[in-house]
Parts: C-alpha cells; sequence; structure tokens
C-alpha cells in the first residue's frame, strides 16, 4: 500500500480529470471527415488533420483555436485550395461551438474537491487555451477549492520544476492527480514528485504512452477513490 502521507500539495488537471472535454474533439473529429467527403476519404482526412495539428502546436499551443486553424489549413490542402466557402464557415463554427459547450463535471469531482482541499492546498494545473479554461472553471462553480490556478503552456518536467519552484513546493510533498500519463504523470514522478492516473475513456493520441511504468504509481477508476487514500 502506497503512502501519501509526506503530500502536502495536489495538483488537479483539467480536462478529462474534473470535466468532459476530449470527447468534443472526437466529435469536431468526426463532423471534419464527414465535410471532407468529396476531397478525402474518412480515414486518410483523419490522419492528415492529426498530421497537421501535431505540426502546429509547436506554434499554437494546445486548445480550440489551434484546432480550428488546424482543421482549416488541412481542409484547404485536402481540397487543393479549392474549399467549398460553406464548409469553412461550418469549420469555424465548429469551432465557436466547442468554445460554447456547457462544462460536463465528471463523477465525484466535487465532492473530491472538497475533502481534499480541507487538509492540502489545491492547484488546477492544465494546459489550453487560456480564456477558455477560465471560462470552464467558471462555469463548473470549482473555483474555491483552488489555492492557485495555472494554464500551462506545456506540461513537461520543467513546466512544472518552474511552476513548483514559483509557488516553493518541493516536489517530494506535491502529488499530481490527471488522466493524461504524458502530461499528469511522468513528468511529476522525473520530478520526484507522486501520481495518481485517473484514466478518461478517451485518449488524444498525442497524449498516449507506451509501455508506462505502472508500478510507479496508482491508477484509479474515479477520481473520488483518492479521499480514501489522502
Ligand atoms: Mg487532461
Amino acid at each position: 500500500m502506497r503512502s501519501y502521507s509526506k503530500i502536502e500539495v495536489i495538483g488537479f488537471d483539467a480536462d478529462d480529470t474534473l470535466w468532459v472535454n476530449e470527447t468534443f474533439f472526437r466529435d469536431a473529429e468526426d463532423e471534419f471527415c464527414t465535410l471532407m467527403v468529396g476531397y478525402e476519404t474518412e480515414n486518410k482526412a483523419r490522419q492528415e488533420l492529426i498530421k497537421y495539428e501535431m505540426q502546429n502546436l509547436a506554434i499554437y499551443g494546445y486548445g480550440i483555436k489551434g484546432f480550428v486553424l488546424s482543421m482549416m489549413e488541412c481542409a484547404l490542402e485536402l481540397s487543393n485550395q479549392n474549399l467549398n466557402p460553406e464548409v469553412s464557415r461550418r469549420i469555424l463554427e465548429i469551432g465557436k461551438e466547442m468554445l460554447h459547450k456547457p462544462v460536463d463535471l465528471l463523477d465525484g469531482v466535487r465532492e473530491t474537491l472538497e475533502a481534499v482541499s480541507k487538509k492540502h492546498r489545491v492547484l488546477l494545473l492544465t494546459k489550453g487555451d487560456l480564456l477558455d479554461q477560465e471560462r470552464k472553471l467558471e462555469k463548473s462553480g470549482l473555483s474555491e477549492f483552488f489555492h492557485h490556478v495555472e494554464v500551462l503552456s506545456n506540461k513537461l518536467p520543467k513546466n512544472y520544476k518552474e511552476l513548483l519552484d514559483h509557488l516553493s513546493v518541493d516536489p517530494a510533498t506535491f502529488l499530481m492527480i490527471g488522466n493524461s500519463l504524458k502530461s499528469d504523470i511522468l513528468p511529476v514522478l522525473e520530478l520526484g514528485g507522486m501520481a495518481i492516473h485517473v484514466p478518461f475513456h478517451t485518449t488524444w493520441d498525442h497524449e498516449k504512452v507506451e509501455n508506462p511504468p505502472t508500478d510507479k504509481y496508482q491508477t484509479l477508476s474515479r477520481l473520488d477513490q483518492v479521499i480514501n487514500l489522502l
């Protein structure tokens, strides 16, 4: 049995840990492929879109706005720069619809934050568009539980290190909880912190990890299972 007795500060990921997110991207990708019928097969359109998303991450960062630009660039390319104006209009609209989606909390989230924030300093650490993450946090009604909120451009070990240094948090006393092995679990373990993985039912290809070191962190099926561990 792992002991979390040294833990003083707990970081929570937001998207697909506290609320639904990836599902909206999957739905948008599905619609994008449908819009590309006539230019390209569904499989090829999906592959190409993912390629543009990956290429553009370094310049646009994570979030919906970058995703819309990638859809547009990919559609222009697949249509040989001869995209139906109706399709471009719809692509922009898909993005705006995503930015207005309701915030759907996952099971047990509120209870978990309520319990955990009584005994620990609680941080919200997320990637994505600043404005969109602020909107979701506000709509979630969860702001009161967080001592600090940080929207990071990336979740590499150096991003965590800079933040923990800035907040004077010793990594040995830090626990990160999230759905992404690549962004929430592995970088924190690398710094000497602890991590708990709570997988979401779907994972973006970019966040997938081959052969993760499963003996170094705990995996839970629901977020509220952490209440009894801490
Ligand atoms: Mg996440």
